[in-house]
């Protein structure tokens, strides 16, 4: 078993998605990913998923950095440490340290690490992850509508559907009267607002996120900037509802510095964004129940099990941002696809490794551009 790997490969992929969505630089009808795939003496096989946005909105990282970050950098680096053996998840951190940031690059290599060691194992990923969790619950988030009527349908269809708690997104002019029509529509469901940075600390906004207290949400995610962390604690102070934080957050002390300094009560974990699984692990423990979820960045099936069997953590209890494979595209690289069932949950599958048969095929007809390296 001390085989070490002997080829690793990605590909950018793209699959069409169900419902395009609009962005402020367009309408994006394909998901893109880079699928990490590791392969050891013996042909244990450890799959893992890279982020890649075409456009660096959200972060900086692109497909094209994280595709270039990988090939030059992370995976010269990573086979180099298999020249000892089987490398521990601190020998990784280690050798990826020297190279700043880069979350999402380093986050495709890490998952498909953990995917390695345990087909390696025998265990499945969540064993390696901590998970004690049969189900998770899950969310969903919502998009701006282009009318109140179209998003309070959208929304009374994924409560059908079972989803645990609605998130929807918010900016000035479409915030406090949309979260009043919900709450009428919908009574008490548990329900939050992403401003993705939309607002300041001017007077009018912080009346609105004051006014915005009676209707008892679960919280507000990322109001202010993306860079920020003290108007976050400004505002935290004059609002009642929990401040979570999404972007503001790339590393384990800047979650628990946001709890510490009281900048927010809540963080949205997103693996990918805060350099990987152990990472996402790592911040969970340490800021423990209530405190944390799970978000995600719209992840194919391998990077959507990966946050499944995160979130079969004891940490978290908040509903996460996984929802069914089904509601992004119509064929998922796994099989069988991720699906929440009527109450809202997502059953954490038992198995070896990923628990779910990975379709080759799938992502090789939707392959744009592959290398691998020995
Ligand atoms: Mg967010």
């Amino acid at each position: 078993m001390d085989n070490t790997p002997v080829k690793i490969s990605q590909s950018l992929i793209s699959l069409p998605l169900v419902h395009p969505f609009q962005t402020s630089f367009g309408v994006q009808d394909k998901k893109f990913a880079i699928i990490i795939k590791l392969i050891d003496a013996d042909e244990n096989v450890g799959w893992g998923e890279t982020v890649a946005d075409p456009f660096p909105g959200y972060a900086y990282e692109t497909m094209d950095t994280t595709w270039t970050i990988q090939e030059k950098y992370l995976i010269p680096a990573f086979l180099k440490l298999f020249e000892n053996g089987f490398p521990t998840i601190e020998d990784i951190d280690k050798a990826f340290a020297p190279i700043r940031g880069h979350n999402f690059a380093k986050t495709g290599i890490e998952s498909a690490y953990w995917s390695l060691k345990a087909q390696r194992e025998n265990k499945s990923v969540g064993e390696l992850y901590g998970a004690t969790k049969t189900k998770i619950p899950t969310g969903v988030s919502i998009g701006i509508q282009p009318s109140l009527d179209a998003l309070l349908e959208r929304i009374g269809k994924f409560l059908e559907k079972g989803y645990q708690r609605i998130k929807i997104k918010i900016k000035p002019g479409w915030d406090f009267d949309v979260v009043q029509a919900i709450r009428k529509e919908y009574g008490d469901i548990k329900l939050m607002v992403d401003a993705n940075s939309a607002y300041s600390l001017k007077k009018e906004h912080i009346d609105i996120f004051k006014r915005m207290d009676r209707f008892d949400l679960m919280m507000i995610e990322q109001p202010l900037a993306y860079d920020d962390m003290l108007d976050h604690k400004k505002l935290q102070a004059e609002i009642s509802t929990p401040i979570c934080l999404d972007e503001s957050i790339h590393t384990v002390s800047h979650a628990i510095q946001a709890i510490e300094y009281e900048c927010a009560k809540i963080i949205n974990i997103k693996p990918a964004r805060v350099g990987g699984y152990h990472k996402a692990k790592q911040i969970a423990e340490k800021l423990g129940k209530d405190k944390v979820w799970l978000g995600g960045m719209l992840e194919m099936g391998i990077g959507r099990m990966h946050n499944i069997f995160i979130q079969a953590k004891d940490e978290f209890t908040i509903p996460g941002d996984t929802s069914g494979s089904d509601r992004y595209f119509t064929q998922d690289i796994i099989d069988p696809p991720v699906k929440v069932d009527e109450n809202g949950y997502i059953e954490v599958p038992k198995g070896r490794n990923l628990a779910v048969n990975v379709r080759e095929d799938v992502i090789l007809s939707n392959t744009i551009n592959y290398q691998e390296t020995s």
